[in-house]
């Protein structure tokens, strides 16, 4: 009773009026159309925002963006007073790993991320059984969640020792499970990638214990068959050179690129620990590298937040500076930046999932600007889960998946904290 009469009262304050649509019906329908009056839009392309917009969502897709009062009014029941508030696109955490743990924890976290503003992820490896899995019960609207796209993960003979990727390939033998594969350069990489791709990946991730002869077999297989290529940014013994040079799209975790300055090595235990004191951030050996991925249009998945949480010990120390350092330096020379949290949500730190202190992360740690810290948690996240076609920009023709922030991201990015409204595939999942 209290509860229903502070939704109303929440509901009349905003001037929000849909509690019809609020509900997630287990058969699709059709929507009834819901209009957004007089709201500011920051459409995630990195363009400036853009005020007093009517927003028409329709059957799951954006009908149209125009000035306030140049569309009528679809149905006078489905008005959402934009006043005050901010639309972005729905946010998009590329790296997050959601296919290991207990049924119910991913479940609650799944749940916490959407309300958080996280309508989809990209998973960059774990048991791609229990991943497609949770993918499949958000489609079929069982649990609410991020849409889920995920990865097929391949590495070296040596890597299937390492606890999580046994884990991960229960019931297999290691290397053999078809998400989690054993490579070398002798591979026949067209079957390989064949059976990633029947796992239902859109990428294959490339992980450790691969040369730079194994890496680019693997990238031109892959994309033959239509997969997106992302790596951790050095895999042991291939530098990141190497795996630009092979067409790698996207590499993860900006502290890996120091190794461009050391002698190759196969010991990718050591990944995190480079040598950050041989090789300042601003070395002509990164400076190389940064152009390099520019002109190969290679992106870079910084995920600070991880690092972050280890900046005060001895490592941390030096790492966290040179990390904040590089990523600045690559999104000043024009390399593609992606925002991912290695995590997706901990109750333990903070109620709203990880993304929020990454963009926090991205703007006041390593100087991107509000408007292209956006960009790489939506837009450029959404190219990551090939999925920028239909989501991560507000355009008409995309999924209405969106946020109504009660505060400008723009003059503080903390503030996409402020979620009022969340809509997902034109559905309101959240509101206040
Ligand atoms: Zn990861």
């Amino acid at each position: 009773m209290r509860i229903s009469a502070r939704v109303l009262f929440l509901a009349s304050a905003t001037g929000i009026v849909a509690p019809a649509l609020a509900q997630r019906g287990p058969a699709p329908r059709r929507d009834v159309p819901i209009l957004i009056r007089d709201v500011t839009v920051i459409d995630g392309t990195g363009a400036v925002a853009r005020v007093h917009m009517d927003v028409v969502m329709r059957d799951g897709k954006i009908a149209s963006i125009a000035a306030t009062g140049t569309v009528p009014a679809p149905h006078p029941d489905s008005v959402i007073d934009g006043r005050g508030l901010f639309a972005i696109p729905g946010l998009i955490d590329a790296h997050v790993h959601m296919g290991t743990g207990p049924w119910q924890e991913r479940a609650t976290a799944m749940k916490a991320a959407l309300m958080g503003g996280i309508t989809s992820v990209l998973d960059l490896a774990g048991d791609s059984r229990a991943t497609s899995d949770l993918q499949r019960a958000v489609i079929a609207d069982q649990i609410p969640g991020p849409h889920i796209h995920y990865i097929a993960l391949l590495g070296g003979p040596a890597f299937f020792t390492d606890p999580r990727v046994l884990d991960a390939s229960r019931g297999y033998t290691a290397g053999t499970a078809p998400w989690m594969q054993s490579v070398t350069d002798t591979t026949d990489f067209a079957h390989t990638i064949a059976i990633a791709k029947g796992t239902g990946a859109t990428a294959v991730k490339l992980y450790a214990a691969l040369d730079s002869a194994t890496v680019a077999r693997a990238t031109v297989e892959a994309h033959k068959q239509g997969m997106k290529v992302i790596a951790h940014a050095t895999t042991f013994t291939a530098l990141p050179s190497d795996l630009v040079a092979a067409g790698a799209d996207m590499l993860t975790h900006t502290p890996y690129l120091v190794w461009q300055g050391s002698p190759r090595t196969p010991d990718f235990p050591s990944r995190a620990r480079g040598d950050f004191f041989g090789l300042p951030a601003d070395s002509p050996v990164i400076e190389k590298l940064l152009m390099q991925m520019r002109d190969r249009g290679t992106a870079l998945n910084p995920t600070l937040w991880v690092f972050d949480m280890q900046a005060a010990d001895s490592v941390g120390k030096v790492r966290s500076p040179w990390m904040n350092a590089v990523t600045r330096r690559a999104q000043q020379l024009g390399v593609r930046i992606v925002a991912g949290t290695d995590g997706l949500y901990n109750p333990r730190t903070d109620s709203l999932p990880i993304l929020h202190r990454e963009l926090e992360l991205l703007v006041n740690g390593a100087g991107l600007t509000p408007l292209q810290a956006i960009s790489s948690a939506t837009r450029n996240a959404a190219w990551a889960a090939g999925a920028d076609a239909f989501t991560g920009t507000l355009a008409v023709g995309m999924n209405a998946d969106l946020l109504l922030l009660g505060a400008d991201p723009v003059a503080d990015i903390r503030n996409t904290r402020a979620v009022r409204v969340v809509v997902q595939d034109g559905k309101i999942v959240r509101q206040p």
